[in-house]
């Protein structure tokens, strides 16, 4: 018995010895397998680079992996053998005078067989650059688009200047389907551009198979992918349908695709370009950065507002023309009323209008009859009047993306320009229960915001962060209230603030109680109903303070918004958000920057 247990005390050793070389091994051949693949993608990297500038390419050189200035410079400047098609198409189909920049040089691009990717602002007319040269190539563009009414709004747009185009979606009829499926292989190419969604790509082996032939018919010009960022999950708007776009590339690699988007980081892209299938994209970017735009943000005082965005058309902006953004149609409506109230000439613009209203509004502005349109997001297709001199934001945006869209349309003449925000505490709820269906609404009001709420770095490196851009704090140059005016602000400690307003709503919420931000402002500063007042401690901080306090901690996840619906409308309440039991941690401290000119905190406060 006892040689047995020796035994196989003696056959243990020797195998866990045995297992311990076997794991060195291992991991040795691991050590080993990871330099063999990282040597084995430097090599077929530099073997995808010697076969594709191997290849012919259309053009004499062979494709750069990066794309210079130079470059940028011949394909938007230098004449092509299909240029003086592309232009008298621009003017008498599209009606153009002159292209807006970097459409050219996509468009050469384009159409010399590269692919593309193209980072532009929405609405600064990405869809011209393969609606054109669609119009200058044999058979037909494919267009992929992820909303069926984004495609009908493009379909109506090129029918209204008689451009062939069609589509195929899950609710074209058997008749159409047919006709169209027969017309891409039809060498008279009874449409230039076919509009279908993903879907119909990933499920409809008659479009792949007729797709095929077209190709094989030398008909399948391009490809177009717009809303490109929609293939990536880390972009904003992942689209499953969209990652199996790849089968194009794959299946029809001599095809130039170009896709289109306003917002992908280039994190992004890269997905994008993988998921494509997409081997050396060039990719262009519309410069992000206007350097003659100042912008600014004040405080909003709601009784003196439009006499402060009054006293502003009246004095600085004299004679000029600008944009005065709102929050709904009524208060276009009103705006402009308080406007010619104090001798403004001020027309309202918005979605609920007659079309020629609209019309009329906008031709008077443009011909400086009237100085100022008072408008909802709704104005801006379309708005290509260069000398705006001025954006003032009466309520803020509903997320950066639509501020930069919505300021940039202020001096497209590269003359200096202000894009002024008047930012109001209950805007920011009016705005939150608008966008309360939006998956990400919340957030991106968050940033807006922030941007807003910001005291302390330049506003154009905000945005420049946003949008993933590289950005050098020197290249503001003062263009930015913060920059021009820097320093004006002090660091307090809000602990103990912060501890006494969220009280006010845990306390509220023990009795059952919803507080609107205004209550709990109002609660706060001591004007509440008594019953709660014997409850907490009033404040004696400025009514700026507290709200600035209350936006500090909602954007910091001590508050967050508790929405109720009614039939009739949607209400914001503040409740405590996920960090709000850290307040009870003694050692948990929160601090603030704030602006100096709010005067009222004790010195005590000041770090
Ligand atoms: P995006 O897709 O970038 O959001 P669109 O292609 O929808 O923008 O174009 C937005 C608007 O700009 C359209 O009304 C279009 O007619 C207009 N547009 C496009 N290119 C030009 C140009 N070169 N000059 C003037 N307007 C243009
Ligand atoms: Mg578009
Ligand atoms: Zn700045």
């Amino acid at each position: 018995m006892a040689n047995d247990i020796d035994d196989a005390q003696a056959e243990l050793d020797s195998v866990e010895a045995e297992l311990e070389m076997l794991e060195l091994q291992i991991s040795e051949l691991l050590e080993k397998q990871s330099k063999l693949n990282s040597r084995k993608s430097k090599l077929l990297k530099t073997l995808e680079g010697a076969c594709s500038s191997a290849q012919p390419s259309g053009s004499s050189k062979a494709p750069k992996p990066t794309f210079s200035k130079q470059d940028l410079q011949h394909h938007e400047e230098s004449d092509f053998s299909w240029s003086k098609e592309v232009q008298g198409e621009l003017m008498s189909v599209f009606k153009l005078s002159k292209f807006r920049p970097l459409q050219r040089a996509a468009i050469n691009l384009s159409m010399s067989g590269k692919d593309l990717f193209l980072v532009m602002p929405t609405g600064r007319g990405k869809s011209l650059c393969f609606q054109l040269p669609a119009l200058c190539s044999k058979g037909f563009t494919l267009v992929i688009a992820p909303l069926v009414s984004l495609m009908e709004d493009q379909l109506m747009y090129l029918k209204s200047i008689d451009v062939a185009a069609v589509t195929l979606n899950a609710s074209s009829s058997k008749e159409d389907s047919k006709r169209i499926l027969a017309g891409m292989i039809d060498k008279n190419s009874p449409f230039k551009l076919l509009y279908v969604t993903p879907e119909k790509i990933a499920k409809s082996k008659l479009l792949m198979s007729k797709l095929e032939k077209a190709y094989n018919m030398g008909l399948l010009a391009r490809i177009a992918v717009d809303e490109v960022h929609c293939c990536s999950q880390w972009g904003h708007d992942f689209r499953p349908d969209y990652k199996l776009l790849g089968i194009l590339k794959r299946q029809f690699p001599k095809v130039p695709l170009v896709g289109l988007t306003a917002t992908a980081t280039s994190s992004v892209l890269k997905d994008c370009q993988k998921i494509l299938c997409v081997q050396n994209p060039i990719t262009l970017t519309a410069p992000f950065n206007r350097p003659n735009l100042y912008y600014e943000v004040r405080f909003k005082d709601n009784e003196n507002c439009i006499d402060d965005i009054a006293a502003l058309i009246k004095g600085k902006y004299k004679n000029q023309s600008g944009i005065v953004y709102v929050f709904s149609q009524k208060d276009a409506e009103n705006v402009a009323v308080d406007l010619r109230k104090r001798d403004i000439l001020a027309q309202p613009y918005h979605a609920n209008m007659q079309p020629s209203d609209k019309t009329l509004v906008h031709k008077h502005w443009a011909s400086k009859r009237i100085q100022v349109v008072v408008a909802t997001v709704a104005f801006g297709m379309g708005i290509d009047k260069a000398d705006v001199r001025f954006v003032i934001h009466h309520t803020i945006s509903k997320s950066i993306e639509n501020y930069y869209q919505e300021s940039g349309r202020a001096g497209r003449d590269d003359n200096p320009a202000d894009c002024i925000v008047f930012f109001g505490f209950m805007d920011i709820f009016r705005i939150s229960t608008m966008v309360v269906m939006e998956n990400t609404g919340q957030q991106k009001l968050h940033n807006m915001v922030a941007y807003c709420q910001n005291v302390d770095r330049c506003r154009r490196s905000l945005m420049a962060i946003h949008f993933d851009e590289v950005w050098n704090d020197d290249e503001c140059d003062q263009m930015c209230d913060v920059c021009r005016h820097g320093n004006d602000y002090v660091t307090m400690d809000i602990t103990k603030h912060a501890q006494d307003v969220v009280s006010i709503v845990e306390h509220a919420s023990s009795m059952d109680e919803k507080l609107t931000p205004l209550k709990v402002c109002e609660a706060w500063m001591g004007k509440g109903p008594a019953k709660h007042r014997k409850m907490i401690t009033a404040t004696s901080l400025s009514r700026l303070e507290v709200e600035s306090i209350i936006i500090h901690l909602l954007l910091h996840g001590y508050f967050s918004e508790d929405f109720s619906f009614t039939p009739y409308t949607t209400h914001f309440y503040l409740k405590l958000g996920r960090k709000s039991a850290l307040l009870k941690n003694s050692s948990h401290s929160i601090t603030m920057k704030m602006r100096r000119i709010l005067p009222s905190f004790s010195t005590a406060d000041v770090i």
